[in-house]
């Protein structure tokens, strides 16, 4: 199933072609040509782009290149107009991997093929569940419920009724969305290019704007929801309060609260948990916050009735959020004071809240296939293209500011890209260009606007340490009282609390929050020990820092766990339970993984570890490790019940 709209003849004229591809994309361009054609004489390999250029703009391809490429294109294009815009029949399987092989920038892809096969999806949708309940176990009455209706939750629900599960989706709010519903503040969008930030199985070629706002992503997860026909399967204001395993029935109890308040019980065969790790806000832990006499509210819960023109606001907190919200709100405010604790690294992308041009959208929208290769080459580029820029080498000198020799290159590249926005205003260069390595923390993509915000007349940055809270406002540790109206808080969420304050029993009565002592863990993310047929999405270490996106790691997830379902229901067991020691040598595994990398041994605040100071949130090795290892069950990891 998708989203896009079908492929129309190309009509344009030779002119608007040619305009079309001077904003076009070019890295995707030759290999959706050459497979749209079937000529791959159209790959030559002067035109290829170099694998370690390609986060750059266009690939890294020189202006040379580029004007070859389109002078290649618009010759293709035409003779393809004028043949009847007739797409070649679909690459053979060589043929797909010279295409590949193109793309790929000179890497070795055998080891990535099959990966890179299914996440083009070209003409089939390899990610879906290939069996039907009715075959495996008609007769059996089975029953999934899946706690959220957010991005991870809408992919579970989509999968289960592709495999004639029979399921219901629950959710504490009153609509579909989850972090996309309830992030509603000024300026919020996705920081992942919405092209690749959509799933494989509902892209759409029409995004308007290269990093959509909320508004058009929470629309899209409606849409989602409305055409796959998942809306009637969900029970909207309904909070779980409780999940718990019948050892005598291998059942799951689901107690649920209602918006009035009102108890239900609801049976299971399988819970999949989808609540998501950022959706617990986190207000700060400073002496006073409740005496602050006027409005404070936190990012993800902003009271759209406070009124900020003309006011003295203060911000909390200058993570992904505040770098959103912050910008927008100093231009309506009479001054905005931000506390920062720690300065942020900031990736350069100039067309971060860009429409996409028309002429791109038109060869989008009328080159067959172009949309999957454009697709395709944003994952690509971003799949493990950073990744070593992150890794630790232990025989770096000094591991302060850098971790080895990519990341200390990110840093030089990040900070070359910083300086120039300060030139005018050196007092601020030691305030926010920071001292550790890059990505201990996440990269704040930026398109200028933070820089261009500290430039304005109405806006101060601070970086004196705060003391306390009073009804005034704040007093920083030097004694200054910085009076306010309004405060913001943009201090984040509580990630390490996974699935609070859900209370989840397993086998023998062990809660899982006690069993995981504030450190949680989990086999691939998913399955934790003595909690049969209990699955997570986005659970422990299924976080990502440099590479991928959270969609593509959830429907990696919600395979494994439709491959769990199948073999509990193809095998007439009753559940399935990951082994301990499965589990722990797992554990070990992405523990000591993640001291290799920035986030593991960096000092730095961030969300990325939790109170003992372990990394429970993020996945450490390359993608193709998470593909691979959730592919398909191995059985011998279980107990089968
Ligand atoms: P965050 O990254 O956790 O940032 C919280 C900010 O609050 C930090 O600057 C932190 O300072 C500060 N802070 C916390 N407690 C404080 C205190 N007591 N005193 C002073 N400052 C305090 O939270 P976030 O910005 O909401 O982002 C969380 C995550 O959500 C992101 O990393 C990202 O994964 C996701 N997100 C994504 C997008 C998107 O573009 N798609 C947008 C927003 C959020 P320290 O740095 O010193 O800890």
């Amino acid at each position: 199933m998708t989203l896009a709209r079908p492929i129309e003849p190309i009509t344009a004229s030779d002119g608007e072609l040619r305009d079309a591809l001077e904003v076009a994309d070019l890295p995707a361009l030759l290999p959706a040509l050459a497979h749209v054609t079937g000529d791959l004489g159209l790959l030559r390999e002067e035109l290829r782009v170099d694998a370690t250029l390609m986060g750059e703009d266009q690939g890294g391809l020189t202006p040379e290149q580029q004007g070859a490429i389109r002078a290649l294109a618009l010759e293709t294009l035409i003779a393809f107009r004028d043949g009847g815009s007739v797409a070649a029949p679909m690459p053979t399987g060589p043929d797909l991997r010279v295409i590949l092989q193109f793309m790929a920038g000179g890497l070795d892809i055998d080891d990535y093929l099959p990966m890179m096969r299914e996440e083009l999806a070209l003409d089939s949708d390899l990610r879906a569940p290939h069996w039907h309940k009715d075959d495996v176990a008609p007769d059996r009455p089975f029953e999934v419920v899946v706690i959220g209706a957010g991005m991870s939750g809408i992919v579970a629900a989509y999968r289960l009724a592709e495999a004639g599960v029979s399921y219901v989706v629950l959710d504490k709010n009153a609509d579909v969305g989850g972090t996309w519903l309830e992030n509603s503040y000024p300026g919020c969008r996705v920081d992942i290019p919405n092209h690749y930030y959509s799933y494989s199985f509902a892209q759409r070629a029409d995004w308007p704007l290269y990093y959509s706002p909320r508004s058009e992503l929470y629309a899209y997860f409606r849409r989602c929801v409305d055409e796959f026909g998942i809306r009637p399967n969900i029970r909207f204001d309904t909070e779980v309060s409780s999940v718990e395993y019948d050892d005598a029935t291998a059942r799951w109890t689901v107690c649920t609260v209602d918006a009035d308040g009102n108890e239900r019980t609801i049976e299971a065969d399988a819970v999949i948990s989808a609540v998501g790790q950022l959706n617990r806000p986190q207000l700060p832990q400073i002496e006073g916050r409740e005496s602050f006499a006027g409005p404070a509210f936190h990012s993800a819960r902003w009271d759209h009735d406070v009124d900020l023109s003309g006011k003295r606001v203060g911000v909390i907190g200058t993570g992904c959020s505040a770098a959103q919200f912050a910008p927008l709100v100093a231009e309506e405010v009479g001054h905005l004071e931000i506390f920062q604790r720690t300065p942020n690294w900031q990736f350069p992308v100039p067309h971060y809240r860009h429409e996409v041009p028309q002429g791109f959208q038109y060869l989008l929208q009328h080159v067959p296939y172009y949309r999957q290769w454009y697709r395709f080459w944003l994952f690509w580029k971003s799949a493990e293209l950073l990744r070593p820029m992150a890794e630790v080498d232990p025989e770096w000198p000094d591991m302060s500011t850098s971790v080895g020799e990519g990341n200390d290159l990110l840093r030089q590249m990040l900070t070359e890209a910083m300086l120039p926005q300060y030139e005018d205003r050196p007092d601020l260069i030691p305030k926010v260009i920071p001292q550790y390595p890059p990505a201990s923390k996440r990269i704040i993509v930026d398109d200028g606007s933070w820089a261009e915000m500290l430039h304005r007349d109405n806006v101060t940055l601070t970086t004196t340490g705060i003391d306390r809270i009073v009804p005034e406002g704040v007093v920083t540790v030097d004694g200054e009282l910085h009076e306010f109206d309004v405060l913001l808080y943009g201090t984040g969420f509580q990630p390490s609390k996974f699935l609070t304050p859900m209370k989840v029993v397993g086998r023998g009565g062990v809660e899982l929050h006690e069993r995981w002592a504030g450190d949680a863990r989990a086999y691939l993310g998913v399955t934790v020990p003595g909690f049969p047929n209990f699955f997570m999405l986005y659970g422990p270490n299924t976080n990502i820092v440099v590479n991928g996106s959270i969609i593509w790691f959830s429907e990696c997830e919600v395979r494994y766990v439709m491959d769990c379902i199948r073999h509990v229901l193809a095998g007439r067991h009753r559940a399935l339970d990951v082994r301990e020691e499965v589990h722990d040598r797992f554990n070990e595994e992405v523990d000591a993984e993640n001291l290799r990398m920035a986030w593991g041994v960096s000092t730095v605040n961030s969300w990325y570890k939790s109170d003992s100071g372990r990394v429970a949130q993020n996945w450490p090795f390359p993608l193709l490790d998470y593909w691979t290892r959730t592919r398909e069950v191995d059985p011998s990891e279980y107990e089968l019940l």
